[in-house]
């Protein structure tokens, strides 16, 4: 079992339809099939490191509903701690999703409990974890929580790792408090107004989210891999080359199995092992890309090792 991570964590449950393209305004579409999933990308990413053998608290909210007892028992159940776990009157978060013949989906989220987490209880959370190594958060749970508990993890000299989706303008408040950034191409090009693409482009961006405060940032790139920088160096890692049946959950394995990794580093991670665990986290994101869902896609370390990759 690796050192403890405590994710601020955005619950949803997953309302999936199938359907043969995503419709356009105002049109109605006869769709293939529905389904329902537990998902969020904070919970993803929680679920993903726990499965990769990490200690995981999880610091969240689900509503007083039959989908928050749903939640917390599968939290429960891939051993993760669910003390600083709240319920609140507000319906436990959704989102409704569709997905079309190509794979290809459009997703809208309604926050609901997730908007509630406390953040002075997300700040006294993490004072109390034992062993803590690294917090991650995402901008799906509330912000304010996210910084306070960020806050609260640098004044004890805890790592904190800012996924910035979905992208949202909010990434940048959140900045300063945060040791990795990892955005994907899109948040990268929102957040910067450069093209990860460009090597220019792609130092020059970096530069600014260097200037606001954090000291590594990881820049994913779907089949294309990642580049992790730092404030003087630019690595590229390449993704595992696998046939890929469904990207849900890819960002999110990775983000989970990068905290996993990080926190297994004695001391203050250096590049090299920042991108030794981006090494780590593209073999783990390569397998779930080749699986459907979202937690049923995510491998356990054993799974990742027979997988051969
Ligand atoms: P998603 O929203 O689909 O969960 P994302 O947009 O947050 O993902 P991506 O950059 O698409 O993040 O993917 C994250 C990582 O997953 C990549 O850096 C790569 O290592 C791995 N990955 C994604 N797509 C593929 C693929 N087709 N083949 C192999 N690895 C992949």
């Amino acid at each position: 079992m690796s050192r403890a991570i405590a994710v601020v964590a955005s619950l949803n449950v997953d309302h999936i339809v199938h359907a043969p393209r995503i419709p356009e305004p105002g049109e109605t579409l006869m769709g293939f099939s529905t389904s329902r999933e537990l998902g969020g990308k904070g919970g993803n990413q929680a679920v993903a490191a726990a499965r990769l053998g990490a200690e995981v608290a999880v610091i969240g909210c689900v509503g007083q509903d039959e989908d928050g007892d749903e939640y917390l028992e599968a939290l429960l159940a891939e051993g993760a701690d669910v003390t600083h776990v709240r319920r609140s009157a507000s319906p436990t978060g959704r989102a409704a999703i569709t997905v079309d013949a190509e794979g290809v989906n459009s997703i809208v989220v309604v926050s609901g409990a997730n908007a509630d987490i406390p953040a002075a209880a997300a700040a006294a959370a993490i004072n109390e974890l034992p062993g803590l190594r690294v917090v991650a958060g995402q901008l799906e749970a509330a912000p304010e929580a996210t910084e306070r508990a960020f806050a609260a993890a640098r004044s004890r000299g805890v790592l904190t790792v800012l996924n910035t989706a979905p992208a949202d303008d909010v990434a940048r408040k959140l900045l300063p408090v945060s040791d990795v950034v990892v955005a994907n191409e899109i948040e990268f090009r929102q957040l910067t107004g450069q093209d990860p693409f460009d090597g220019h482009g792609l130092r020059r961006g970096g530069a600014e989210l260097f200037a606001a405060g954090c000291r590594w940032v990881i820049v994913t790139l779907g089949a294309a891999g990642c580049a992790v920088l730092d404030a003087s160096s630019s690595t590229h890692v390449p993704a595992v080359a696998v046939r890929a049946v469904d990207t849900t959950a890819a960002g999110d394995a990775f983000v989970g199995a990068l905290a996993a990794r990080l926190a297994e580093i004695p001391g203050e991670p250096t590049t090299a092992a920042v991108v030794a665990a981006c090494g780590f986290a593209a073999k783990v994101a390569a397998v779930v890309v080749t699986r459907h869902g979202a937690h049923p896609s995510l491998p356990t370390s054993a799974e990742v090792g027979d997988a051969g990759i």
